[in-house]
């Protein structure tokens, strides 16, 4: 789309994406809502939209191959493995990662607490491999104020557990992390820092390499929370340099119940399984049992095949978009919807002002209305948003507003969305002024 009106500039330029082709792969986009109104769909933050493909996809594992992969010894449970494990390695790739390092969890928030419970077992675990990573009594975890409640809550959880203390690298005023501290923040007790890589809420892209470098030195592990950066950028684990990178499949057009934990291999082999039961085992006697290498180790039960499957899928068709092209595409809709909604008096957005080391999370504050009565408008004009504290009580209570008004973007944003919005938060102003 190329939209050129008088007294704005940023949105000239035709969007690096072909947003009436990729609309058309939505099944969902066709519908309309409230009366007859094309919905305006800007909360892919919270879930995405999926593709045709990927529910073909889902649709065909079920039609013509349902079977519980790694068991069975009849030709649809070896197509289930075969389509289970292709998911992986293609999953895996997407991040630049070999398939033995992928684990998939139901969600972000599972792998983190997978994460989270196995280094608290391993205090106690049999094998004195699976104790290197222990977190116990008198080290610390560091995180952000920064983290969705997903990368938060868990470590607070495990920091009672252990008797471990939790420590946070603070925000600017300007929405970004507060890193003057970082050496004192992150120092020789730290176990683990769990950092997210882009903010839900404030659309922070935030400088990892700094706190990975600080974190190596003094020998603590980092996780890193992907739940909005891998949807949404290329990333890349080998040049991330993290130990844990964690994202979710409905956020990436893939579907729900099913996410990933991508961890060091090395490291993985070293940590005791979270969850157990069958298909994570080795040999299992009476008096005891022994456990798979990663990732089966972390596996436990028939797994979310069809879920699997469907999020390869997603990552195809993402691949094929191209992750820069997504990306730039997100770029110019944020330039766009920032300029347009700073330009309208009483706006304030809440994260940083403009496209620099920032994604497509646009929170924002209208004087005089609260976020609710927002969304309602809002709604009735067929845009869905997301209002509230967005799982980041810290963020909204750190910048002293008691809920934002978020739009999020994604492939099949146009700069016609970002119009809707800026026209239904006028109308709101008008309804509520
Ligand atoms: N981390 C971030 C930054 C998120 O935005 C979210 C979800 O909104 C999560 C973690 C949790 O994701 P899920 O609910 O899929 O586990």
């Amino acid at each position: 789309q190329t939209v050129s009106r008088p007294g704005t500039g940023a949105h000239e330029a035709p969007l690096p994406l072909d947003v009436e082709a990729i609309r058309a792969d939505f099944p969902i986009l066709t519908r309309t809502v409230r009366d007859g109104k094309r919905l305006v769909y800007l909360d892919s933050g919270a879930t995405s939209q999926k593709p045709r493909s990927v529910l073909d996809a889902e649709r065909d594992f079920y039609e013509r191959i349902n079977a519980a992969p790694h068991r069975g010894a009849h030709q649809l449970a070896e197509e289930a493995t075969g389509a289970y494990e292709s998911a992986r390695a293609r999953i895996g790739a997407f991040i630049g990662a070999p398939a033995e390092e992928v684990v998939f969890t139901r969600n972000s928030t599972e792998a983190i607490n997978l994460v989270a419970y196995s280094l608290s077992n391993a205090i106690t675990a049999k094998d004195p491999a699976h104790r290197r990573y222990a977190v116990g009594q008198g080290d610390e975890i560091v995180v952000t104020e920064m983290e969705h409640h997903a990368n938060l809550v868990p470590w607070q959880q495990l920091c009672e557990r252990t008797g471990a203390t939790l420590r946070w690298l603070g925000l600017t005023d300007g929405g970004r992390l507060d890193l003057s501290d970082l050496a004192t923040v992150v120092n020789e007790r730290t176990k683990l820092v769990a950092v997210t890589q882009q903010s839900n809420i404030l659309g922070t892209i935030n400088p990892l390499d700094g706190i990975i470098a600080r974190a190596r030195e003094v020998g603590a592990l980092v996780l890193v929370d992907g739940a909005q950066s891998v949807p949404h950028q290329p990333v890349d684990v080998a040049t991330l340099g993290a130990d844990f990178l964690v994202f979710s499949g409905h956020k990436m057009l893939g579907p729900t119940g099913i996410g990933v934990l991508w961890g060091r291999y090395d490291v993985l082999d070293a940590m005791p399984p979270f969850l157990t039961g069958g298909s994570m085992i080795e040999v299992v006697r009476m008096e005891g049992s022994t456990f798979m290498p990663p990732p089966q180790r972390f596996e436990a039960g028939v797994p979310m095949t069809a879920q699997a499957i469907g999020l390869g899928a997603a990552v195809d068709y993402l691949q094929a978009l191209g992750m820069d092209r997504v990306q730039a595409h997100e770029e110019a809709l944020t330039g766009y919807a920032l300029e347009q909604l700073q330009a309208i008096p009483g706006v304030t957005v809440i994260g940083p002002p403009d496209t620099v080391a920032r994604g497509g999370a646009v929170s924002f504050t209208v004087e005089g209305i609260h976020p609710h009565d927002v969304g309602q408008v809002l709604d009735d004009l067929g845009i869905a948003v997301r209002v509230g504290h967005h799982c980041a009580w810290p963020v909204v209570r750190r910048y002293g507003v008691p809920a934002t008004t978020r739009a999020t973007f994604y492939v099949h944003t146009g700069y016609d969305d970002v119009d809707a919005l800026v026209e239904g938060v006028r109308a709101a102003q008008r309804f509520f002024g």
